[in-house]
């Protein structure tokens, strides 16, 4: 049996429609309106295409947004002065700083100067902590909270499985890891965390009930390394070269989703899967924090 795909698109669309409702909600019943302030430095294509991705859902959602493009030679003193006007600016609950930043900004030093409670990526080191120690009352990053609503809303198990997670990174595994292995309600799984340095690593994808891949690297997971009936989660976006697409070049995942699809129970198509998630979680967070400033969360 091939696999089933798992909609992204569509789940996100769920979300979406969800968090319309309580903005509509917060504007009637509170006078709130939802703000999000996105920071773009330098001009990095994918990063922009991002940014007006995230831009135009928030007018869609009816959130309120705000975008700030600076020149790549923006200094981290000067960037670091403008997250402090958005820490304080009222009508912003919201701050996103896309990543990557240019070599001479740090990250950890900008997501550590985002107010927490308007850290809405959830890289500040109290989300970041909080995450770690399983309390809830943090934010969680938006790709790998999409990930683990993609799984719930496809009602698969989590609990008790084995889930192998490709990748370590802040953004994604790590993040993820801590997620699914949280003695929570949708979670209780066992998490194994794999890496660059990782021996051993298509016999320990065999072994998932739920494999992750988050690593960066086209078509890298093959079908050798997929036991059968097994939940494919691809989450990497990579351009490979294409003469024949519009751009010159397509978008593939860390899956060869071709040859991996025969046996696979369930696996997200790339583009189509996680990515739209990570926008609907984004919006969602934002309505969150909003909530949160005002004591009504
Ligand atoms: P990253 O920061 O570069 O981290 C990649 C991770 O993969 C590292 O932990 C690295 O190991 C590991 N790795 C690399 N090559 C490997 C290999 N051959 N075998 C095993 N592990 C390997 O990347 P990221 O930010 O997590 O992103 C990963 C992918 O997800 C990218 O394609 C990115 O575009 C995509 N992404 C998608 C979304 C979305 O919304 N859909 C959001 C974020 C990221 P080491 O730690 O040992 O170096």
């Amino acid at each position: 049996m091939p696999a089933k795909l798992i909609d992204g698109k569509a789940i996100a669309e769920q979300i979406n429609a969800e968090t319309v409702a309580e903005i509509a909600r917060l504007k009637e019943q509170h006078r709130l309106t939802p703000g999000l302030a996105v920071v773009l430095v330098g001009e990095n294509p994918a990063s922009t295409t991002y940014v007006s991705m995230k831009d135009r859902m928030s007018a869609r959602l009816g959130l309120h947004s705000e975008r700030v493009d600076l020149p790549a030679s923006t200094s981290q003193g000067e960037l670091l002065a403008i997250i402090n006007d958005l820490n304080f600016k009222r009508e912003i609950h919201g701050i996103l700083v896309q990543s990557p930043l240019p070599p001479h900004i740090s990250g950890e030093t900008i997501f550590a100067e985002i107010d927490p409670t308007k850290d809405v990526d959830g890289f500040h080191p109290l989300n970041v902590g909080k995450l770690a120690l399983g309390d809830s009352t943090g934010f969680r990053p938006c790709t790998p909270a999409g990930v683990h609503e993609l799984l719930i809303r496809s009602g698969v198990k989590i609990e008790g499985a084995h889930v192998v997670v490709l990748g370590r990174s802040r953004i994604v595994g790590r993040p993820l890891s801590l997620i699914l292995s949280q003695n929570a309600p949708n979670a209780n799984a066992t998490v194994t965390v794999c890496h660059s340095r990782s021996a051993n690593l298509a016999e320990i994808c065999r072994s998932a009930d739920i494999l992750i891949a988050a690593i960066g690297s086209p078509r890298f997971v093959k079908a050798g390394m997929v036991r059968d009936g097994a939940v494919v989660i691809d989450v990497g976006v990579n351009r490979i070269e294409d003469k024949t697409a519009e751009k010159g070049y397509r978008l593939v995942g860390d899956v060869d989703f071709d040859a991996v699809i025969p046996k696979a129970s369930l696996i997200t198509p790339v583009p189509g899967g996680v990515g739209p998630m990570t926008i609907a979680m984004l919006m969602h967070n934002t309505v969150l924090a909003a909530k949160m400033r005002q004591g009504i969360a």
